[in-house]
This record gives structure tokens, sequence and C-alpha cells, in this order.
């Protein structure tokens, strides 16, 4: 029995408490995470420093809307700036909502309306972001789409090159497809994009959703590849856990969004500003990152070791904590088998598992995460 809309297939796991890597139930039973909530809990559950800065703002005040300054937007829109290509920043709640705004952004500051999107890729589930998604499963009942959305395949310039017309306002991707099955863009790719778009007057869209704040052990992971696009979007882990979204755009692009332009009632909610300044204030050090990135190493070698000889796995690719292990065959019954003992993870299509921890796991963890996926992998599938 449930007053709850049956939007989400759920695992037959109720949640009383969670700290750090671990999630308990509510028969007290405990679970290794390594889905962090879909890649947002990037520093643990309830990790001290951002449960502080929250609970200090709890008692200042919670909102007074964006007709007022809000002083601690202007701290965490240094931070996100200082450590990107853009200079200006706009607040909202959600990924989709953040790709929203670039949409919005990118049509209005070139007078154009198209954008080319990639097969695979994932940008939300509103109208804009869902008809920029191209994934015909998201597509489903809702027709018809909102136009001007042209998808291509991921990696394949020669067919980016041949949708680009003068009407051509953006091209939007992840840098690695999060929901599509932890797919790299190569390297060649997306300089490439980047060059398209210098030579058409095309803004370059990053969607780092997913792939940024730190999970790739960059702040955002297009800086693996050296280029600086003109919007780059951020919501997941950017506040820990509550909901915040951001849109961090080049200095140039900042005029097209004045006043009365774009808005929203809930964006740059001080609580949620909070916490986001103390996860940026330690993820974006350094150090915490290169510790991402010898963890996401360490996780990748360890898999290798244990599964990746099995004729199960034919692939186990990603950066830094953003891992995807492909699989031969369906894993859709693997999850909750691993679930039952007491690990979680997500999948990425039917057959890649997908493997987001928190950026704070430990090398215990990981040995212990890695122990559990070799362990099951071994039963064939049809046992489970
Ligand atoms: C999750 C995700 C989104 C959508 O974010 P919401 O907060 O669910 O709206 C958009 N883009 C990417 C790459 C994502 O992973």
């Amino acid at each position: 029995m449930t007053a709850l809309f049956p939007t989400y297939k759920r695992f037959e796991l109720s949640v009383s408490e969670a700290k750090g890597t671990i999630v308990k139930d509510t028969s007290g039973k405990e679970y290794l995470d390594f889905g962090s909530g879909i890649g947002v809990c990037n520093l643990g559950h309830r990790h001290p420093d951002v449960q502080k800065a929250v609970e200090t703002q709890l008692t200042k005040y919670w909102h007074v809307s964006n007709l007022y300054h809000v002083p601690i937007q202007e701290s965490v829109a240094e931070l996100l700036t200082t450590s990107s290509s853009g200079s200006s920043v706009f607040f909202c709640n959600s990924g989709a909502e953040a790709n929203e705004a670039a949409i919005k952004l990118a049509r209005k500051a070139t007078g154009k309306t198209k954008v080319i999107t990639f097969h695979q890729s994932f940008h939300g589930r509103t109208f804009a972001t869902m008809a920029a998604t191209g994934q015909e499963k998201v597509h489903t009942g809702f027709g018809p789409m909102l136009e001007s959305f042209v998808y291509v395949p991921f990696n394949d310039i020669e067919a980016v090159q041949n949708t680009i017309d003068g009407q051509t306002a953006a091209i939007m991707l992840e840098v690695i497809q999060g929901e599509g099955g932890v797919l790299d863009g190569k390297l060649e790719f997306i300089k490439e994009i980047e060059q398209l778009c210098l030579a058409n007057n095309i803004l370059l869209i990053i969607d780092e959703v997913q792939t940024g704040i730190g999970r790739t052990g960059k702040p955002f992971a297009y800086q693996h590849y050296g280029i600086s696009p003109d919007i780059i979007t951020s919501a997941k882990g950017l506040a820990n856990g509550l909901p915040a979204g951001a849109m961090i755009a080049k200095e140039h692009l900042s005029s097209f969004f004045g006043p009365g332009s774009h808005a929203s009632t809930f964006g740059g909610n001080p609580v949620a500003m909070a916490a986001a300044d103390a996860v940026l204030q330690i993820v974006f050090q350094m150090d915490f990152l290169n510790e991402v990135k010898e963890k996401g190493i360490y996780l990748k070698e360890q898999l290798n070791k244990r599964i990746g000889t099995s004729s199960f796995v034919s692939d186990i690719r990603g950066k830094g904590l953003m891992v995807g292990i492909e699989c031969k065959e369906d894993i859709t019954a693997l999850i909750p088998s691993l679930i039952e003992k007491g690990l979680l993870v997500l999948n990425a299509g039917p057959y890649v598992i997908r493997l987001l921890p928190p950026l704070t796991v430990s090398q215990q963890e990981i040995d212990k995460a890695v122990n559990l996926i070799a362990e099951n992998l071994k039963k064939p599938i049809t046992s489970i």
C-alpha cells in the first residue's frame, strides 16, 4: 500500500539512517553505498563539515527569495567560477533545471534554435531536457517532442559536422555519458567538437551534472580534455544531498540573462548554498582531487585483478570514481542480489554496473565492495 505515484521501481530496502559510506535499513542491516544516491552524496552521507554548515545556516534564515542579496550564493558562485571556464552562475534546484537554463540561454544569446545532442545522452525529464535526451525510451508517450533537437552518434565527429547548419545554437554533451553506460568521449572527438563550435559560432554546453564536483578527479570532467566550454551545468553532487543546481557561463553570455529573463523561486536556497559552499571548499582542493584519482586507479586495478578476465565481463572503464563494468549478460538481477549481500551499486542500462562511491571512500571499503562484486559475478547469472 502506497500513496506515492509508482514512478520508481524501488528495491526492497527501507532506509533508516546513513553516515559516510554506510546506509542502514529499518531492520538495522548495514550496506556499503557505492551509488551515493546516484552520484549525489560525493562526500558521503552527513559529512561533518557540510552538516555543520547546514545547521549553522538553519539557525540564521532558510529562505528570503532572490529579491534580496544572499551572500552565500556569491561565495558558491566564486568557488564554481574560479575552478571552471565560466564567470557567471545561475542557481536552480536540479540538473534538468540547470540544462533547461543552458538551453534557454543558448537560444537567446545566439538567436538560433537548433541544439545538437547525442545518442544515449541523458539531460533530464523536463520538456526541453527530455527532448535533449537522445534516448527513445525517455520520450515514449510524451510526443510530440519540443523541436530543434537533433541527435547524432557519440564519438562520431563526421555526424556532428554533417548536422551543423546556420540554425545551430549549441552542441550539448556529457564528456562521459553517465546514464548511457559510463561511456568516455574520445579526446580527439571532444577537442574537434570545440573546434567546430568555435568555427561556426556555436555554443559548447557541457552537462557536468553527474561528472562534475570532483567525481572524476578534476573539479569538472571536461578539464581532462583541455577544452573551454561556454556553458557548464552542475547539480547532483553540488550540495551533497540538498537540492541545488547551477548553470555556469562565460562572461560574454551573462548579459543575455538580465532581470526578468529567467528565474527560480528556490534557486540558490541559502541552506542548499551553505551545503554547497562546504562541499566545494573540500572537493576543489588539489590534494583531495589527487586522492580521488588515486582511489579511482586503485578501484579499477582491483576490479581488473579480480574480474578483468571473467567471461562475464567485457570492459572496465571510467575516470576517477565514476566506474562502469560492462557485462556480456543482462545485469538487472545482479543489483538486488548485491543489495542483499550488503552492497549498493547502480546500473547504467541493462549491461553496465555503475559504481559512484563517495569520494571519501576508504581503501578497505573499496576492497570490500570489489570482493562482493567478484564473489557474486562468479555465480552463473541464472542462479541469482
Ligand atoms: C541526473 C542527470 C541529469 C538530471 O538531473 P536531475 O537533478 O534529476 O534533474 C541531467 N544530466 C545528467 C548528465 C545527469 O546525470
